[in-house]
């Protein structure tokens, strides 16, 4: 970058990651900015993702903690990476900001997991880059718990996510509305180019930028596509296909992801940028939980939408790449995108099918679920435990004795066995018998997600005591969200009044 100042600072050799090459940082200059992690004073290892360590083919076991607190914190930076910051910009609420970049991220490099996959690693809270605007590229302890702790909560939903590798507390303090203590995520993704760093491009007529950086995504992400003579417009495609899947499965799930801005939604369909989102308790389609977010432009049932006003703009980028003609291009973009609302209601319905044990497809299947979201609104019912008991009640039906445990959870009782009765009479033409599709049921309706009582709780403790436990605790349950964990019942229990949580805040 010619037009940055990357702050000086000098490498510190020691403990290198296994595996770790260039990625990102063979991209033309213009793509990123040298950014070296800051030291920290004393970095503390709170956790270290094995499982992942070992997908990832990083082989730790030789390494001290206080190596891993090195290389986790950034005070150690492996000999064979070039760290950088990412350029992007994006569209924050609507309004477009033509730089953004990573501001407190510093991308060390990439390996090659077991599967052959490339998979991106970055610090999170690793300090000042070229892009910070004034930040102290720093992160609260907070954010990284619940990142930490919902990215891998997702991973283990099935759900295409980043993945948390490591956290660490730096022993410095950052300084929000209050000091807090500050803590560095290290973060793993198939890519971390977003649609925003498309638009960085565009947004400076770099059409050339637009296509090394299209070129990129493709090899890294959708290499299938590489010999296509239409290969952007089958990108385009690929990424619609992949974020309709992606909004079908937070739908399923009662996830808010909080701050759709362009520059958080990834080309790879991951869901990237855990700031203040949050599952949902009690089913409310308006339901928001950031705190910045004041018009509700992000809230849970304007997913969808967002999702495909986002994909609008990644299509504004490529389309100099669509055609020389311009009218053409738009056309192609137009049909393109136009896929998105029926991919994302097939995806979506696939998934309510599941959820409900049905395996064949009717007609009214649709209207099925919606009578139950409705009546799930209606009724204050919890969105988790309704799903989940769903599949109890199937036992009950199945003999005719009996209602189900389900009601209860709604305020009007009678209006959900309105809805039972439609729905027990559509399972009466399913095949298969009642046990086999309970099991079945269960293993899409999670009991456990990280309800947000829960994480806030995790958060205080590791604030207010320095006590890492309940974020252990917590981690475990949700990382096994199918079982029934029956010593853990606790966790699946929404909160009590006074313990709601309304609100969520940014990791900024
Ligand atoms: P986010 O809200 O995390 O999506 O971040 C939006 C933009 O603000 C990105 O460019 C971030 O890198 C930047 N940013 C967020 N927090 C900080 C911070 N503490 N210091 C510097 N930049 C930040
Ligand atoms: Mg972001």
């Amino acid at each position: 970058m010619t037009d940055l100042q990357t702050p000086a600072r000098e490498a510190v050799t020691g403990p290198s990651l296994p595996g770790l090459v260039e990625g990102y940082a063979t991209l033309p200059d213009r793509f990123h900015a040298r950014a070296l992690p800051e030291p920290v004073s004393a970095p503390m290892l709170i956790k270290l993702n094995e499982a992942l360590a070992y997908e990832l083919r990083l082989d730790l076991g030789g390494f001290a903690t206080d190596d891993l607190a090195a290389l986790f914190s950034g005070n150690a930076v492996s000999a064979s990476s070039r760290p950088i910051a990412m350029a992007y910009a994006g569209h924050q609420f609507g309004n477009f900001v033509p730089q953004l970049g990573d501001g407190r991220a510093i991308l060390l490099g990439e390996v090659t997991d077991i599967h052959g996959r490339r998979r991106d690693i970055q610090l999170k809270g690793s300090g000042q880059t070229a892009f910070s605007r004034g930040g102290d590229g720093r992160a609260a302890i907070g954010p990284v718990l619940r990142e930490y702790i919902v990215s891998e909560a997702m991973a283990a939903l099935g759900v295409p996510t980043t993945r948390s590798l490591a956290t660490v507390a730096t022993g410095d303090p950052v300084y929000r509305e209050q000091r807090l203590p500050g803590a560095i995520l290290t973060r793993v993704a198939a890519s971390h180019v977003r649609i925003g760093t498309f638009q960085y491009f565009a947004a400076r007529g770099d059409t050339d930028g637009v296509k090394i950086l299209a070129d990129h995504v493709i090899a890294r992400l959708y290499p299938a596509l590489a010999q296509g003579a239409d290969r952007y417009a089958a990108l385009f495609a690929a990424v619609v296909n992949a974020q309709a899947d992606l909004i079908a499965r937070w739908m399923h799930l009662g996830f808010i992801h909080g701050v759709m801005n362009t520059d958080n939604m990834a080309i790879s369909g991951e869901t990237i940028d855990y700031g203040p989102c949050a599952f949902m308790d009690a089913y409310d389609p308006a339901t928001v939980f950031s705190s910045i977010d004041q018009y509700g432009r992000y809230a849970f049932a304007n997913q969808p939408p967002i999702g495909q006003w986002n994909l609008a703009r990644f299509a504004e980028t490529l389309l100099p790449l669509f055609s020389e003609n311009q009218d053409a291009a738009v056309e192609r973009a137009q049909s393109i995108l136009g896929e998105f609302k029926p991919r994302f209601e097939e995806t979506f319905l696939k998934g309510m099918r599941a959820k409900l044990g049905l395996l064949t497809e009717r007609e009214e299947d649709g209207a099925l679920a919606r009578g139950l979201f409705d009546t799930m609104a209606k009724g204050g019912a919890d969105f988790t435990l309704t799903f989940r008991s769903l599949g109890d009640d199937v036992l009950a039906l199945a003999d005719g004795t009996a209602n189900g445990k389900t009601r209860a959870l709604f305020s009007d009782p009678a209006a959900f066995d309105a809805w039972a009765a439609l729905w027990r009479d559509r399972l009466a033409q399913e095949p298969g018998d009642a046990s086999a599709r309970r099991a079945a049921m269960n293993a899409v309706n999670p009991k456990y997600i990280p309800r947000n009582h829960r994480v806030e709780a995790v958060i205080a403790a590791a604030v207010d005591q320095g006590d890492y436990q309940p974020f252990e605790e917590l981690l475990a349950v949700v990382t096994k969200p199918f079982d029934e964990q029956p010593d853990m019942a606790a966790y699946a229990e929404p909160p009590q009044m006074h313990e709601r949580v309304l609100q969520t805040f940014c990791g900024t």
